[in-house]
């Protein structure tokens, strides 16, 4: 994604807001997307349209006298809006959180919220079916709901929009769109226009006639016909585009209805494409590119690149698991987590214990809580929510109804095993403590200087770079190890001070041997790189070879957690001390 200076940002023009509708099932989206989308359609279709489109823009004049634009999603629903978060293809700016007035908050108005909370996209109520006789009386009810799931409205002293309206009269919806308007100004959306288009593909399906057809919002310069597009695994070359709301006249052609082609198209822009190869998906990222064999070659390492992304999450895990968390320390593990249980109050029960799980290297983070099944609206909001560590969803008493390969999903029936089992699932992604443990020791009796010439060869196969000695010493405890252990380490003392420590035998020899140990009571030559360190082991230093092992750590242990730098530092502390 081309990064830009927040300099550059600010020269950019103003682009039209991207909304999304969402909201409990029968609360009126649909009804409210239709009303939106015939208050500009001025053609004998109007009102009879319920084929969706993908998106379409809304205009009203502005007050300087000119012309202004919001464009809106028409694919209502939470799952679309995760999935193409945790595709990176993210577009909308605001949410229109519809809530019917007779009806209020319900456990899918709960998820849009959430859904909505975890994308940081600004939501506005629109208070729908405020026809209905008895909605008024009803409206301190939904606001009280509302605020009990932090969308304080403004009324109350909250920064949230509200906007009381009826899809089904058509009532304030210019409201509605002003509110919007307000909205949009206040997050001063811009993009550039100029250079190689890129967006998103909104929806995409086969045509009769014109074969694959695609919605794309343009996202960032400007499309063209002719243009080379890719998204996904699928490519081309513009044949045609129009409109949406045009393409959608294009199948009533037979009415005679004159379909509008257009050359080129801006940011925020909707627009139906033609001249796609083959399917692209919803979700995808579209860009331009200079060539068509350019566009192969990224069409064909796209090619299983989802399976790839979900592949590197759970890598990054376990990475992260065994990294020296150094710099990681500071700041706290975060797992995202969604709660599904089958009545309020073992949501709540199982958030409340969930809460008590208190690590200080790592958190359950709840993004969402709710009633019902786990969907795969669930599901989506936990891929986008996931950063680098799989996302987790609670199934408590519920049946669950959707799952991904990137999510876990834990089904329970009893709070206890639920703890339970989240402190051991947890505990699996804290970083391993290192452990030390002796494995020999040994007395110096002699040491040898080698030229570098008689030890090119062995230098050369073990990669050394430094000074060789061989330390010849007896074996007083243990074993010395070799090429037997890959991670044995060994350390000097000095009348009981430490000299050095952390250094690898290149080569453990026995007489002429390069052997794998030496056991108590044996002498051996240590084969020992020293790069410029200028450590001098001399006759009755004493050695002692060590091993570090990450031993993995469990929710309760009391022993505090070290990382093989402050074992380390520790040492060298008390050999300062000494
Ligand atoms: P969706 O499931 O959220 O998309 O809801 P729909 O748009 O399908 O609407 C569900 C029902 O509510 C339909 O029967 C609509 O006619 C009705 N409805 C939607 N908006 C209004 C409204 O403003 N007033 C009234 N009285 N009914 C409405």
């Amino acid at each position: 994604n081309p990064v830009f200076t927040s300099e550059q940002v600010s020269q950019f023009p103003l682009r039209a807001p991207v909304v999304t509708v969402m909201g409990h099932v029968d609360h009126g989206k649909t009804s409210l997307l239709d009303a939106l989308r015939n208050t500009n359609i001025v053609s004998h279709e109007a009102g009879g349209i319920t084929q969706h489109i993908g998106a379409f823009r809304c205009s009203f004049p502005d007050s300087a006298g000119g012309t202004k634009y919001i464009t809106f999603i028409d694919t209502p629903g939470h799952a679309a809006f995760s999935a193409m978060r945790a595709k990176g293809a993210q577009c909308t700016d605001i949410v229109i959180l519809v809530v019917a007035a007779d009806d209020g908050v319900m456990p899918q108005t709960v998820e849009a919220i959430s859904h909505a909370k975890a994308a940081k996209v600004p939501i506005i109520v629109a208070v729908n079916k405020i026809d209905k006789s008895g909605a008024e009386k009803n409206l301190s009810r939904v606001y009280q709901e509302l605020m009990e799931h932090g969308l304080v409205p403004e009324p109350y002293g909250g920064d949230t929009t509200t906007v009381l309206v009826s899809a089904l009269k058509r009532l304030n919806l210019d409201k509605l769109l002003e509110a919007i308007d307000f909205q949009a100004e206040i997050l001063n959306l811009k993009a550039p226009v100029q250079g190689r288009a890129r967006g998103v593909v909104l929806e995409a399906r086969l045509h009769k006639s014109m074969g694959p057809i695609a919605t794309v919002l343009v996202r960032m310069g400007t499309l063209k016909v002719g243009d080379v597009v890719v998204a996904g695994s699928a490519f081309g070359k513009v044949r045609a585009m129009r409109d949406p709301s045009a393409s959608e006249l294009l199948v009533s052609h037979a009415h005679g209805a004159q379909h509008q082609d257009l050359a080129e198209c801006s940011p925020s822009v909707p627009c139906v494409i033609s001249g796609f190869k083959e399917l692209p998906n919803a979700g995808d990222i579209v860009m331009v590119v200079e060539s068509e064999q350019e566009a192969r070659e990224i069409a064909e390492r796209s090619k299983g690149a989802i399976e790839q992304r979900k592949q590197y999450q759970f890598d990054l895990s376990k990475l992260s698991s065994v990294a020296d968390g150094a710099s990681e320390s500071m700041q706290k593990k975060e797992i995202p987590c969604i709660v599904k249980a089958d009545v309020s109050g073992s949501v709540e029960a199982v958030v409340g214990a969930l809460a008590k799980l208190n690590h200080p290297e790592i958190t359950l983070k709840v993004v969402h809580a709710g009633v019902g099944p786990v969907s795969a609206s669930d599901i989506a909001l936990s891929e986008a929510c996931m950063a680098d560590l799989p996302a987790v969803v609670i199934a408590f008493n519920v049946r669950v109804l959707a799952r991904s390969p990137g999510v876990v999903v834990r089904p329970y029936r009893v709070i206890y095993h639920l703890v339970d089992d989240m402190k051991q699932h947890l505990a699996d992604f804290l970083d391993p403590r290192t452990e030390e443990s002796i494995l020999g020791k040994a007395a110096v009796l002699e040491i040898f200087n080698i030229s570098k010439k008689r030890t090119n060869a062995a230098a050369a196969n073990a990669n050394v770079q430094g000074r060789v000695l061989v330390v010849g010493c007896k074996v007083v405890d243990g074993m010395l190890w070799g090429k037997g252990k890959a991670d044995a380490l060994y350390r000097i003392y000095r009348k009981g001070s430490l000299l050095a420590e952390g250094l690898r035998v290149t080569q453990l020899k026995r007489f002429q041997d390069d052997v794998d140990k030496v056991a108590k009571g044996n002498e051996c030559g240590l084969l020992l790189e020293l790069d410029g360190s200028g450590i001098e082991p001399q006759r009755d230093d004493e050695v002692i070879c060590y091993e570090l092992k990450n031993v993995k750590r469990t929710w309760d242990e009391d022993v505090v957690p070290q990382s093989a730098a402050s074992v380390k530092e520790e040492l060298v502390r008390k050999h300062r001390a000494a």
